[in-house]
């Protein structure tokens, strides 16, 4: 795989790629409607991968050239973000803090003891807890503080990992889909969309490689606009370290909030419907956070007809299914 956009910029590896992209044939008639492939970015390798891995190849290369040996990262309780900087960490020999906020409204034990935070706990890191009151920026900042008192060298991880450097991660999975996705036809390129990162590499990457694939992001949680001012602030810093001008073009930039459900994390219907309709149709493992939301609005799409016969869709499966195990009721008797 030719990488000719992040090629030459510094990176530490610890994603296995090129992932693979592979069709789902039986989900696509089920669906009756476009042609499906998935960009299967939850075989990343790392801890059970997930497409934080992507981001941290570019962070853990800028922490390393700090000097940093301490990596303090941020995210809910399940984040799946957070168990792959702490699994990224232990890679190369870093101590890792991991802040988890308390922010999703009626979970159960299983959610603070199983999933992501059970690993966590596993792979060596220091666990905070703390309340949806508690201002996590300033709490990030006074773990800095205790670090360099003992004479380390902090490296605070963004949310999610979105920051130009992190979406940097996601300019190479673009790389990867305009040459792999180059004889199938593809139309489309379908995502979950949280914390912006993602959506912000995919859509530089695409028009930094004059791309003609659509980009549909599907917001995770009801922001009001929030997803999108992100990926509008996040994308200029990206074309920068990318060194291009090229024009994002203003539906790259939107994101659809309509399958988002009532809250960050909180289940719906449809989601629980998509997840146990592709694990049985294609053995397939998606998340009940943010795939199997992004999963459900490709099933409306497909439904209605906004995503049709003459489509070729590319969903990227951005990780997540430790999260799994934090829902069990939602797919134990179903
Ligand atoms: C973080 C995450 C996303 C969203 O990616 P962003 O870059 O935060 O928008 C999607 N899927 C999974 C499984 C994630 O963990």
């Amino acid at each position: 795989m030719h990488y000719p956009l992040t090629e030459r910029l510094k990176r530490v590896p610890l994603a296995h790629t090129p992932t693979p992209l592979e069709p789902l044939p039986s989900l696509a008639e089920h669906l009756g409607g476009p042609a499906i492939y998935i960009k299967r970015d939850d075989c990343t390798g790392l801890a059970f991968g997930g497409n934080k891995t992507r981001k941290l190849e570019f962070l853990m290369a800028d922490a390393l050239a700090q000097g940093a040996d301490t990596v303090i990262a941020v995210g809910g309780v399940q984040s799946n973000h957070v168990r792959q900087t702490v699994a990224a960490a232990a890679k190369l020999g870093l101590k890792a803090e991991a802040v988890l906020c308390d922010i999703v409204e009626g979970r159960d034990g299983e959610y603070f003891a199983s999933g992501n935070v059970l690993l966590d706990h596993l792979m060596g890191a220091s666990v905070h807890v703390i309340e949806a009151s508690v201002d996590a920026t300033s709490y990030m900042e006074d773990l800095a503080e205790t670090v360099r008192g003992r004479g380390g060298t902090p490296y605070i991880v963004p949310m999610g990992g979105s920051n130009p450097i992190g979406a940097l991660g996601y300019v190479r999975c673009a790389e990867e889909i305009a040459a792999q996705g180059a004889d199938i036809g593809v139309t489309h390129v379908v995502h979950a969309s949280g914390s912006a990162g993602t959506q912000s590499g995919l859509a530089s990457g695409l028009a930094a490689l004059d791309s003609p694939f659509g980009l549909v992001s599907i917001g995770v949680k009801p922001s009001n606009g929030a997803i999108r001012r992100d990926v509008e602030a996040i994308v200029p810093g990206v074309l920068d370290l990318l060194g291009v001008e090229a024009e994002v073009p203003p539906e790259h930039l939107h994101v659809n909030e309509d399958y988002s459900g009532p809250g960050y994390g909180l289940p719906t219907d449809e989601m629980v419907e998509a997840v146990t309709t592709v694990a049985r149709l294609e053995g397939l493992l998606l998340d009940p956070v943010y795939t199997g939301k992004a999963m459900a609005g490709l099933f409306d799409l497909a439904r209605t007809g906004k995503l049709g016969a003459k489509d070729t869709i590319v969903f990227v499966h951005t990780g997540g299914a430790p999260g799994l195990f934090a829902y069990p009721s939602l797919f134990r008797g179903a």
